[in-house]
């Protein structure tokens, strides 16, 4: 079971979900007003396609959604995973080319250790290991760009500030062949999956700017970071970029049911608008897309954003939780980087700080510190030996203080026997 900010096991005990089950809940377990709504709607209407009719659950969040895009995305296509998500957009973007008539427009660009979902389409635009590797010769090659990792750049990590030398980078790919590129794809500001890596500021808005000066289509992958986790209700908003096209899942129904949406303005979606060229059509559908009860539920989480000051109380939790975090783990040794974003929070866990080493990976510290958390009553999972902080936007504040006690504890009894840890 599940109540608020906390699951239940089969014995009874509380654990507080630290990971917003996978990152999607928002507004807490089992809210009445997201319950009610799925109720209602499956006494109504449980399902209906979207192919050739639609249906007010659909219409509706649709046009709810737009009016909190930023401005200009105005088109809603629906999926049911942030991973069918990518799918679209990519099909969107390759084939936004050739309904223009530029069909050599067909390379995509990502970024290193991007993570954009397990399909292969996604699964082709992340990193190098063990989640591509044995899939090889069924993915596609994306033309690759650094990312805006601080700790480890391989550029400016020993220096005081960032040098944007990874932009560079971008504008010399860019340069050098735009005129075979669709679309960048970036996970905007924070590459949740990579070990919540936080791009610098205004990382975002000099892509967005060089993807204009060449004219490539920019996907932001908002499936992680959407629905309020950054502070703002989409990470785009923190530096006032618009994509072409966006991509949502994962808190789209307040972490209820699976829905996902691909999101376009209107000049993706009028290059396959075509009356007398059926050929122009995004030939892409899914049976469950747009179901009814998910829309309703997603509906009723949108509500939640416009009645509740739910982005204020983030940023006030972001905030409490961020000092918390600087006054246990600043000076913890096997802590290298404390990173953030908003309620999205990666500690970087090290074998020696100075030299920023890692620990092998087979020792499995990331997840010996987090199955050590469970004692006290706690539920959170690493990525590697990145100990990831994710909670419902609904946490309070002794909740915040009981999870963040409860990673110390993890790494206080992991360190027994280790000479670099009390
Ligand atoms: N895109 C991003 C940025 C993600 O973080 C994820 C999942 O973690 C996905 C896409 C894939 O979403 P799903 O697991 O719903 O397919």
């Amino acid at each position: 079971r599940a109540e608020g900010n906390r699951l239940i096991d089969r014995d009874g005990r509380e654990y507080i979900d630290a990971v917003a089950s996978l990152w999607s809940v928002i507004h807490g377990h089992g809210h009445p007003q997201i319950v009610e709504a799925i109720q209602a709607q499956a006494a109504k209407l449980q399902h209906s396609t979207l192919l050739g009719i639609s249906h007010p659950s659909a219409i509706a969040f649709a046009d709810s959604l737009v009016r909190h895009l930023p401005k200009g995305l105005s088109r809603v296509y629906y999926s049911s995973d942030g991973s069918s998500a990518v799918e679209v957009a990519l099909k969107m973007a390759i084939q936004y080319w050739v309904n223009q008539g530029h069909p050599e427009r067909k390379r995509i660009v990502a970024l290193d250790m991007a993570y954009h979902g397990d399909t292969l389409g996604a699964n082709s635009l992340g990193g190098p290991g063990p989640f591509r590797d044995p899939y090889e010769p069924l993915l596609f090659e994306p033309l690759r760009v650094p990312n805006g990792y601080r700790y480890r750049c391989r550029w400016c990590a020993s220096g005081p500030e960032c040098d944007s030398s990874c932009v560079d980078a971008l504008r010399d790919l860019l340069e050098a062949r735009g005129a075979e590129i669709a679309a960048l794809i970036v996970e905007p500001r924070v590459q949740g999956a990579a070990g919540m890596i936080v791009a610098p500021e205004g990382h975002l808005s000099s892509i967005r700017r060089l993807c204009d000066d060449h004219d490539v289509l920019l996907i932001a992958d908002e499936v992680a970071t959407g629905f309020g986790r950054t502070g703002e209700m989409f990470a785009c908003d923190l530096e006032g970029v618009v994509p072409d096209i966006m991509t949502l899942g994962k808190g789209i129904t307040g972490g209820y049911l699976p829905l996902s949406a691909t999101v376009a303005t209107d000049r993706v979606y009028d290059a396959f608008y075509d009356l007398t060229d059926r050929n122009k059509t995004l030939f892409h559908g899914h049976t469950f897309a747009g179901n009814p009860i998910c829309c309703a539920a997603a509906l009723a989480s949108l509500r939640i954003f416009e009645t509740d000051p739910v982005l204020v109380r983030v940023r006030e939790r972001a905030a409490f939780l961020g000092t918390l975090l600087h006054e246990l783990f600043a000076d913890h040794p096997w802590v290298g980087e404390i990173r953030q974003q908003g309620l999205m929070v990666g500690l970087e866990l090290v074998r020696d700080r100075t030299t920023r080493e890692s620990f092998p990976a087979i020792d499995a510290i990331g997840w010996r510190v987090c199955m050590a958390a469970r004692d006290k009553g706690v539920f959170v999972r690493p990525l590697g030996d990145v100990v990831i902080l994710m909670p419902p936007l609904s946490i309070e504040e002794e909740e915040l203080v009981q999870i963040a006690e409860a990673v110390h504890y993890g790494l206080r009894e992991v360190g027994k026997g280790h000479d670099t840890v009390d």
